[in-house]
């Protein structure tokens, strides 16, 4: 008896099994399958993705109809039209051996007469998107009256999109007594009110750590006068130079806005919202999936349907009208596993609201700092090494090398990089030169001291997210490795390449030391003191400080268009060996 049989799944299905080459069930399909086959119970099930969620349900459910009856019989919920497509074809796949089943997708932007067409011929399960569900009850085209299953897949995903009223309204066409299967990844608070509203005695499997949601999300706010908005923005930006981002709006008419001064500023940057014809939205999101842009302003009700998973950044440009749409908001980072950022920018008055939306998320927020000019400068000095490092070399340019040769001719390597660098760097160097701090409630200076007044250090690393490293995982190296604390560490920024941290300057003298000799899989790890001052005048560690009357820096500058940022996936030093920080600091 194969692992399979003795979870009690029929012969059909156990075909389908041996087709798709499936060996042994997942942890979630072991506890879920004899669960759902022999009782009538509600389950909520929690298991990240890429677990096998869909056999889990999707075994049970086509073991469990009546295929000779062509009634719909059981309803899946899914939040994009992707996840409905692929539940779609996985439900087909397994349902291969079973005479007469029949699973219909109903999703938007695509015809709604040719769903309703296939599912009047008879579709014992509908897969679903809510709002096209909910389009099709309204219009009668669909009867979910007589269900017996309903699943609510990727629940968290679902409350993240905001479809809660539509959930509640499906949920209400739908018969008392059938039973309801959620699946999710995470559970917040929002998917725990669903159980409890919508589900009787569910009984509860976990896969894996029980996840609050947003855990991997960081949520971090910049305080600035309210007309320091957009050179906020700007600098967020470059100070992320492989930023990939959502910048949300509260109207269509500052996404515009601001996408149109980021796109005249030289970013990679679209807007989205509802102004905008079907078919220019089409574009701009596909620009975006291909990374075309890397800036996508958009508003709220506009970038609900986003799924896409890389999304490295979630940029508050100003905080929504509705806290709760917070979440919503946050959600489109840190998907899939991976970690993400969610940056607000506000005013001082506004500070009351992050109080709030902390309750709501029921995480903290970081204190930051705009980033000073010698810090974007330092970062995209890095990043731009990094680039050329990692720059193929054209071959036509070999024809041309002796005259080149002959051109530069007695210029040392040591100079020659300074000078390749500074073709450049110095258009950002001129740019952020003179700019002033943006920060409305710091006590730092924007002098470039290596210790800030509160006794804070900042390190550069150069490992970075290249090396597989994000905020969390290096955070995590950088203590076990060093022997410190938990709250030791703090302010780890991580680029491409590279990455920042702080520490406290008691720490800094053992740091370097250990770190003169380091290796890792047989590279030098090399951490250095920072030039800028640690950026955070709040230390991360709350706010303090009087405001600052700051001046306003030029929106349009001096900055050339920049190129494909995103191509640079960086080398970590361009040398190729140690850096000497007598080197680095030269660059300034
Ligand atoms: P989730 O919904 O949890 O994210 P999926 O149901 O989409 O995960 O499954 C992820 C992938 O794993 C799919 O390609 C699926 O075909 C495959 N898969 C599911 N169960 C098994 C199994 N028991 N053995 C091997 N592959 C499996
Ligand atoms: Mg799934």
């Amino acid at each position: 008896m194969t692992k399979f049989e003795a979870l009690g799944l029929n012969k059909a299905l156990l075909n389908a099994v041996t087709d798709m080459g499936f060996e042994s069930p997942s942890e979630v399909q072991e506890k879920a399958i004899p669960i759902l086959l022999d009782s009538e119970s509600d389950l909520v099930a929690l298991a990240q993705t890429g677990t096998g969620k869909t056999a889990a349900f999707g075994f049970p459910l086509i073991q469990k109809l009546d295929h000779n009856s062509r009634t719909t019989q059981g309803l899946i919920l899914s939040p994009t039209r992707e996840l409905c497509l692929q539940i779609t074809s996985e439900m087909q796949a397994y349902s291969k051996y079973v005479n007469g089943l029949s699973t219909v997708a109903i999703y938007g932007g695509a015809s709604i007469t040719e769903q309703a067409r296939q599912i009047k011929r008879g579709a014992q399960i509908v897969v679903a998107t809510p709002g096209r569900m909910k389009d099709m009850i309204g219009r009668g085209l669909v009867d979910i009256s007589k269900i017996d299953y309903c699943v609510l897949d990727e629940a968290d995903e679902m409350l993240n999109m905001g479809f809660y009223e539509d959930i509640k309204e499906i949920l209400s066409n739908t018969p008392q007594d059938k039973s309801t299967w959620l699946f999710s990844a995470t559970m917040p608070k929002e998917v725990a009110t669903i159980a409890k509203k919508f589900m009787h005695n569910p009984i509860e499997i976990t896969v894996g750590a029980k996840n609050a949601g947003t855990n991997n999300v960081q949520h971090e706010y910049y305080v600035v006068s309210g007309r320091d908005r957009y050179p906020a923005l700007k600098r967020l930006a470059d100070a992320n130079p492989d930023i990939f981002s959502v910048v949300f709006c509260r109207t269509k008419r500052d996404t515009q806005r601001v996408a149109e001064k980021l796109i005249e500023d030289g970013y990679n940057a679209g807007a989205l919202h509802g102004d905008l014809s079907q078919n220019q939205r089409d574009l701009v999101m596909n620009a975006f999936r291909k990374k075309q842009i890397q800036m996508l302003v958009a508003t709220d009700v506009a970038a609900r349907g986003i799924d896409v998973d890389d999304v490295t950044h979630v940029i508050n440009y100003q905080l929504p009208d509705e806290i709760e749409t917070y979440t919503h908001r946050s959600g489109r980072t840190g998907r899939a596993g991976k970690s993400g950022i969610s940056m607000v920018i506000i005013t001082k008055s506004e500070l009351r609201k992050i109080r709030s939306i902390e309750k709501i998320i029921q995480q903290s927020f970081i204190s930051k700092s705009i980033p000073t000019g010698i810090e974007i400068c330092e970062i995209q000095l890095y990043h731009l090494a990094s680039k050329i490092k990692d720059t193929k070399i054209n071959k036509d340019v070999e024809n041309y090398l002796p005259a080149i040769n002959e051109v530069l001719e007695g210029i040392d390597r040591d100079e020659l990089i300074k000078k390749i660098v500074s073709v450049e760097f110095t258009r950002f160097s001129n740019y952020y030169n003179k700019t002033k701090d943006l920060n409305s409630s710091s006590d730092h200076s924007s002098s470039a001291t290596n210790a800030s007044s509160n006794g804070s250090v900042r390190y550069f690393i150069n490992v970075g997210e290249k090396d597989g490293y994000d905020w969390m995982s290096l955070k995590d190296f950088l203590r076990d490795t060093l022997g410190l604390g938990k709250e030791d560490i703090y302010k780890v920024d991580t680029k491409d390449s590279f990455s920042f941290f702080n520490t406290d300057e008691v720490h800094t003298e053992s740091i370097l030391s250990f770190f003169t000799d380091f290796k890792l899989e047989g590279r030098f790890i090399n951490v250095e003191i920072s030039k800028n001052p640690g950026g955070d005048g709040g230390g991360g560690r709350g706010r303090k400080g009087k405001s600052k009357r700051r001046g306003k820096e030029r929106d349009k500058g001096n900055r050339g268009k920049r190129r494909d940022r995103g191509a640079s996936k960086g080398g970590s030093n361009f040398s190729g060996k140690r850096r000497s920080k007598k080197n680095r600091s030269d660059f300034f």
